[in-house]
């Protein structure tokens, strides 16, 4: 029998599918998704994820229909699963993207065992990144750990290959068994908390396509300044979850961009900045693959001495957007809410956990994983390194973010807080930032009770960030830096 079967892993998209493209050359076609939850993972999937996950399978299996063909969905062991559907189908080749995440990867060296076995051939294919990180290193064969240099050398590289079309898919003459999606239990059973995502988010390649098509015909050109401010809601393309679980591929994305800053000179400089960051995202898997325990362990070995400080209650207020840091507060509700937060939020709500209350950069990476829709291994994991100053790029540690001056920078008249602190609607533009200044007409004719109605500051910034930079001489001085 001949014929191939595709898998779907983190490449849930029909375009730019080079898996499924090259074995709809070769005759009929079997799509699976395998949901393996037999593998041991440091990260199984967060909430979010899962949801996003569910929504996502959907979209495909529907896409998948309307052209003739059908998602086989299956649950288990994915060797197990797959010999078994050799066996079932006398379909010998396996087809899939290489993946470049440990937390999404099939054990590709048993896959080619299996597929040999049988007489057949196991192939992977391009498509999670641009490049792939064993492609880029620096002139001593070493991988990069600085941004610059590593994005400069990408850009030298090779040209970024044009992005293929939906290819025919010819229907096997039996399918195989399925299971029903609902079976995989993505969504939550007991208390549904994803009515709020269900307004927020479709998940899906035609909403990933939708999604970047509005963003470069109506919101690149201003990308450049408009990608700071967390009020607006096109400042950011937030094509992130839609690239994370493969619904859109990179190359997609940047050969549209580039496009469009070649048919429109206004488009260039917010075009540049946005390729730009689709560049942090290949950094962020250029470290993981290069240095494969970024996801637990400081890349700056140094930080292991780190004296940080174990401290549930304050966790938790972060947690819940009640630090009495309205910045703060506003960008953990919006990631409680929304499953997403603003990348300037990010950083500034990862700055206030890691250096000002000292908890442990693996906390904060913890709850973003299960609470975020986009949360992936790779750039989760080098961002909250960069932002404790552990990682690869030079964040130094004594740049810590002032969360008052930032608010007042990025969010002036606090709209983005309002919206997510309510109880702070009513609060004069001039205190909203640090209510805690407000004298006691002011705060009661906002209708706010500090301490009450809002939590007082659960850190001082200034003490806080003594301590900080303290703890940080402390080790810089210690036997640890030197052996
Ligand atoms: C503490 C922290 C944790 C983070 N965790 C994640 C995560 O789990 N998953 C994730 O995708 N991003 C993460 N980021 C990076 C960044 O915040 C998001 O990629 C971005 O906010 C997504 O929104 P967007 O799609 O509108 O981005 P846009 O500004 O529209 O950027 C386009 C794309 O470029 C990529 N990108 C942009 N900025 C970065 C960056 N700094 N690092 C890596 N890729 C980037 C993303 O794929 C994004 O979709 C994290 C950042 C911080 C500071």
């Amino acid at each position: 029998m001949t014929g191939t079967i595709v898998l779907f892993n983190l490449n849930l998209r029909l375009h730019d599918n080079v898996p499924l493209h090259t074995a709809a050359a070769n005759g009929p076609v079997i799509p699976v998704y395998i949901y393996d939850n037999t593998i041991k993972t440091r990260w199984p999937l967060g909430g979010a994820s899962k949801w996003w996950l569910h929504q996502s399978l959907n979209a495909l299996a529907n896409d998948l229909n309307a052209i003739g063909s059908k998602l086989i969905i299956r649950e288990g062991n994915s060797y197990l699963v797959l010999k078994e559907l050799i066996q079932q189908t006398g379909y010998k080749d396996i087809y899939f993207e290489h993946s470049i995440l440990p937390e999404a990867s099939i054990p590709e060296d048993r896959l080619y065992k299996l597929c040999k076995r049988f007489g057949g051939e196991a192939r992977r294919f391009r498509g999670q990144t641009l490049f792939h990180p064993s492609q880029i290193h620096t002139k001593d064969q070493t991988p990069y750990k600085v941004f610059t240099p590593f994005w400069n050398s990408c850009l030298k590289h090779e040209a970024i290959p044009t992005p293929l079309p939906i290819p025919h898919l010819q229907a096997p003459e039996n399918w195989p068994d399925n299971i029903p999606l609902e079976d995989l239990k993505l969504l939550p059973t007991d208390f549904d908390w994803t009515n709020s995502l269900d307004k927020c988010w479709q998940a899906g390649e035609t909403q990933a396509r939708k999604a970047l098509d509005q963003f470069v015909s109506e919101n690149i050109d201003q990308y450049d300044n408009d990608r700071d401010i967390p009020s607006l809601k096109h400042g950011t393309s937030k094509l992130s979850p839609h690239l994370h679980f493969g619904e859109i591929s990179p190359i997609t994305v940047w050969h549209q961009v580039k496009n469009a800053i070649d048919l429109s000179p206004s488009k260039d400089r917010g075009g540049k900045v946005f390729l730009k960051e689709l560049g942090w995202r290949e950094f962020s898997y250029h470290l993981l693959y290069h240095f494969n325990d970024l996801d637990q362990a400081p890349l700056n070995k140094t930080f292991q001495h780190f004296p940080w400080v174990k401290d549930t209650g304050s966790l938790t207020a972060w947690q819940k957007g009640q630090t009495g840091y309205p910045i703060i507060d506003a960008g953990m509700r919006e990631l409680w809410q929304t499953g997403w937060m603003h990348n300037r939020v990010r950083m500034i709500v990862a700055s206030f956990l890691v250096k000002n209350l000292r908890i442990h950069w693996l906390e904060g990476a913890k709850w973003f994983w299960d609470t975020l829709v986009d949360a992936d291994l790779a750039s989760n994991s080098a961002s909250w390194q960069w932002v404790a100053g552990c990682g690869a790029e030079v964040a130094p540690y004594f740049r810590i973010f002032n969360p008052t001056l930032q608010s007042k920078k990025f969010d002036p008249d606090g709209e983005y807080i309002r919206r997510y602190v309510p109880e702070l609607k009513k609060m004069p533009d001039k205190h909203i930032h640090e209510p805690w200044t407000a004298n006691q007409d002011i705060l009661e004719s906002a209708g706010i009770k500090l301490g009450k109605t809002y939590p007082r500051p659960i850190a001082d910034h200034k003490a806080t960030r003594e301590e900080a930079l303290i703890a940080y001489q402390q080790l810089k001085s210690s036997k640890a830096l030197v052996s």
